[in-house]
């Protein structure tokens, strides 16, 4: 048995824009699917899989504006299936169209299961042999890389192992240079993965060996590590784990976990800092949140919550987290909790470029404060921005404390909302009323609820005094009932996330009422972004 002779040259097959797109919630446009194809290609992968041409006129759209892109990394591989039963490769509908969209690499997907070839295809297993053949040598005649992807194929290994390699063999011997086996029900574990994995390398010496792992037993990330372990040189994946079902292997945390722990170079130099923030971006393209969980590259990945702790990870935080966060270009970063203590509240000020720990006796009004807030229902572990304010504002009434104090710029008289519901439509009419220092400024909002119409009547009294409104917008409003047993009585949380250019931030409101709730958590939004864009205050000291 050797060993492929790529080396250790492992190459990395995004699938999200095909495999990936299949997630319940995931819609991308063509523009969306040309962006999301310019960040994989900028981050480095080696091959982006568009879509599947012969499937939907969406994706026949983004092969043919797929040249448009500048790209630098990557190349471009069309999915598609083997041709149909008892019918010639030439002339096959469904492989013209693959071969139209004119992408250096071919991905042909083939069964590998006796069960489906019976079942589904629903013919003899020769002719499925076959057309796997007949398929890939089209392809390979018209100058194309193939990729035979395998569907099945760990199951169809389990069921008749001999029928599953045959289905590899008869494609290499059309010419594919790489056989992707998939696991397309996702069931397998890491040890069966490396004993077939082992096996199939024996077989096919010298042609690059890959898998397609889906995540329904949790373990595609695993399966893709343990697979590149045993040999194979070709892994796909989708951004952030996307796909059917429990999602495909989460590429970012597959490129991470052998760069930075198997020494393998994936990416160009210096592009696994990108990480991400590409995943970020990703998830912001295909307008799903964002998982503070995800591994890697998570807001939460390398925070800590611990009070006990915060101390000790500001002087050591190789202790405290797996890899250094800055080499996937995320933070450590410290939570601030009602669990906390005095030094994780300095850890976090510090963070925000607030020096406390020369004001011991701001800290303790700082610590006291939060403490009293998160007892009435306020949350600051997502909400940084409020954080920030707090910390400012009570800057501002600490005698002798310079760090940080916090401007003003506007101060709220008083706001009406109006709702109404008529003939099954929902509007809302606000009217706010601010002093901008010695001017008093009145403003009408109409919105589809009554939060939409305050942020709209408070924009309109802002935006002349303030043209830096015009980059800050709101990108997501979270409404939570604390203790809901308490029925109407209960506390209402509004998380609400605006953004700029350069990033976002989060705010929170609590109050017995929503709309209280939400515009506190509205007007901090819009003071924490007036302050990111140094817009000029109007009460510079907060005092
Ligand atoms: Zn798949």
């Amino acid at each position: 048995m050797t060993k492929p002779d790529w080396g250790r040259s492992v190459e990395i097959y995004d699938t999200t824009l095909r495999d990936g797109s299949q997630q319940v919630g995931l819609d991308l446009t063509v523009e969306d699917k040309l962006r999301v194809a310019a960040a994989l290609d900028a981050l480095g992968v080696d091959v982006v899989e568009g879509g599947w041409p012969g499937s939907n006129p969406k994706d026949k759209e983004f092969f043919a504006r797929a040249s448009e892109l500048p790209w630098r990394n990557a190349q471009l591989a069309a999915f598609g299936a083997t041709r149909r039963p008892n019918r010639s490769a030439d002339g096959d509908p469904d492989l013209e169209t693959l071969l139209v969209a004119n992408t250096p690499i071919v991905t042909l997907v083939g069964k590998a299961w006796t069960l489906h070839v019976d079942e589904a295809l629903r013919t003899t297993r020769e002719e499925n042999l076959a057309m796997i053949a007949d398929s890939a040598r089209f392809f390979v005649r018209e100058g194309r890389r193939v990729v035979f992807d395998a569907e099945h194929f760990f199951d169809g290994n389990a069921a008749d192992p001999v029928y599953a390699l045959d289905c590899l063999a008869v494609a290499a011997e059309a010419g594919a240079d790489t056989l992707a086996l998939c696991d397309t029900n996702g069931g397998t574990l890491p040890d069966d993965i490396v004993n077939v994995v082992r096996d199939v390398l024996g077989h096919f010496p010298g042609l690059r060996v890959g898998v397609h792992c889906h995540n329904d037993s949790a373990c595609a990330v695993a399966n893709s590590l343990v697979a590149v372990g045993e040999g194979a040189t070709h892994v796909q994946g989708a951004a952030n784990g996307y796909g059917e079902r429990c999602g495909n292997a989460d590429l970012f945390a597959v490129i991470a976990g052998l760069e930075l722990k198997r020494e393998h170079e994936l990416l160009p130099p210096g592009r696994l800092a990108a990480l991400a923030s590409t995943a970020r971006e990703i998830a912001e393209l295909a307008n799903l949140p964002f998982d503070a969980k995800q591994p890697y590259v998570g807001s939460s990945a390398f925070a800590t919550k611990a009070g006990l702790h915060a101390s000790a990870i500001a002087r050591r935080p190789d202790a405290y987290s797996h890899v250094n966060p800055e080499r996937v270009g995320n933070r450590a970063h410290v939570l601030v909790s009602e669990l906390a203590g005095r030094s994780n509240v300095l850890v976090k000020a510090a963070e925000m470029g607030l020096d406390l720990s020369s004001h011991p006796e701001l800290a303790t009004s700082v610590l006291e404060e939060i403490k009293a807030a998160e007892h009435r229902g306020y949350a600051f572990e997502a909400a940084d921005a409020s954080f920030e304010l707090l910390v400012r504002r009570v800057a501002g009434r600490t005698p002798g404390s310079e760090a940080g104090r916090m401007p003003e710029w506007f101060e709220l008289e008083g706001y009406r909302v109006v709702i109404e519901k008529s003939n099954g439509t929902d509007r809302s009419e606000a009217i706010v009323r601010l002093l901008l220092g010695e001017q008093r400024v009145v403003a009408v909002g109409e919105g589809v609820g009554p939060v939409h119409a305050l942020d709209q009547a408070l924009r309109k009294a802002l935006s002349e005094l303030y043209p830096e409104l015009a980059n800050i917008h709101l990108v997501d409003y979270k409404v939570r009932i604390l203790d809901g047993r308490a029925a109407t009585s209960a506390v209402t949380r509004v998380m609400l996330t605006s953004a700029d250019h350069e990033g976002e931030w989060t705010t929170v409101g609590v109050s017995d009422d929503i709309v209280t709730a939400s515009w506190e958590a509205l007007a901090d939004g819009i003071s924490y972004g007036l302050l990111r864009a140094g817009a000029d205050a109007l009460v510079p000291t907060g005092a």
